[in-house]
């Protein structure tokens, strides 16, 4: 079983209430082949919410309050249910503070991407899953 990111698979779970669909992984869900998790819904954050970024590996949403403890209850959460589902695999969606990997948004909340790894992707990482991005599909 792969884990994939919940907007990936056409759920609306985006931090604007939308999603980031993708016919492949949308495929591999259809197929019972991948299970759709969102970390920070997980976390406990409404949908929508205030957008947010890593600065210094902690999170703060646009409003200057710090998120950190709601995205590691979410990575953690997820963790879970990767274990749960012995998911070896995860197709995360790239630059997202929570499932990016590689890139990520800077902190500023003017767009600009950096390297670096998202609080949910560095934990299942750290754990063994191999991680791809909608960008490798
Ligand atoms: S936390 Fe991950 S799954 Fe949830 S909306 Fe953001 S990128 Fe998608």
């Amino acid at each position: 079983m792969i884990l994939v990111s919940a907007c990936l698979a056409g759920l609306k779970c985006r931090y604007d209430g939308k999603s980031n669909e993708n016919s492949k992984v949308i495929e591999l869900v259809k197929k019972g082949l991948a299970i759709p998790i969102c970390p920070e819904q997980l976390g406990g954050l409404p949908t929508p919410r205030i957008p947010s970024e890593i600065i210094n590996d902690k999170v703060f949403n646009k409003k200057g309050e710090n998120v950190t403890n709601q995205f590691k209850k979410g990575a953690k959460e997820t963790l879970r249910i990767a274990e749960l589902f012995g998911c070896h695999k995860a197709i995360l969606k790239q630059r997202s503070p929570s499932c990016g990997f590689g890139k990520i948004y800077d902190g500023s909340h003017t767009g600009r991407i950096v390297a670096g790894i998202g609080i949910t992707a560095k934990l299942l990482s750290q754990k063994g899953l191999v991680i791809i991005t909608e960008n490798d599909l």
